[in-house]
């Protein structure tokens, strides 16, 4: 085999190369408040292991919660219209879901499913991630998250019907309060055909389980 030469024109980006402290007033506010926050849990904001964990701490949020600057308009604006009459569904299955909750601030991880049966027009598939990115990546409650979801479909494309399952674990049932680690919450919300057709519904359940099944004799 050849070697394989890699290019880069721009650094590489890795989470432990040192970066930039944020200078915005509101990053240094809440920087200000991750160090609060060190010395409520009975640590020294000090010690040199914490002393860029602020600065961290502030750059992570700003990728957990990269939703609240995006629009799923955005993404379920440029539809295609040329699919030759195609008019059953469109299901995208394990979707990865990295949210947060609300009420804690903690984690809840998982998977969507999402399907749409078109009416004349669809769109790019990696869109139908992107918008489980857009809602996840902000704080949530997960029947809110499936809710958005659906009817940011249902609202742009106007599809014949819209569903969305999620299934996650959230970390704050897991490791406190009621500590269910192996617990797992499943939602759904469905709109047009899929609420109205039992057989569209059923072929959409199958097919979600058809999905989740790992490929094999590829
Ligand atoms: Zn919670």
């Amino acid at each position: 085999m050849g070697s394989v030469r890699f290019m880069h024109r721009e650094p590489i980006i890795r989470p432990s190369m040192p970066r930039e402290t944020p200078t915005d007033p509101a990053s240094v506010a809440a920087m200000a408040n991750v160090r609060a926050m060190l010395s409520f849990i009975g640590e020294d904001p000090d010690r040199e292991g914490l002393r860029d964990t602020p600065k961290r701490v502030v750059h992570a949020m700003r990728e957990h919660f990269v939703g609240y600057t995006m629009d799923a308009a955005d993404e379920l604006g440029r539809t295609f219209t040329e699919i030759d009459g195609y008019d059953q569904m469109v299901l995208l299955t394990g979707i990865d879901v990295h949210s947060h909750c609300e009420h804690h601030m903690v984690p809840f991880v998982g998977k969507a499913h999402v399907a749409y049966i078109p009416d004349g027009k669809v769109v790019g598939l990696s869109k139908l991630a992107k918008v489980v990115e857009i809602y996840s990546k902000r704080l949530q409650v997960q029947e809110k998250l499936t809710a958005q979801i659906a009817n940011a479909i249902q609202t742009h494309l106007q599809p014949l019907g819209a569903a969305v399952v999620v299934q996650a674990r959230h970390f704050c049932m897991c490791y406190r309060g009621v500590r269910q680690p192996h617990a797992w919450t499943t939602t759904s919300k469905l709109t047009g055909i899929f609420l109205e057709d039992p057989a569209t519904r059923s072929e959409f359940l199958r097919l979600i389980e058809i999905g989740q099944q790992p490929a094999s004799g590829w």
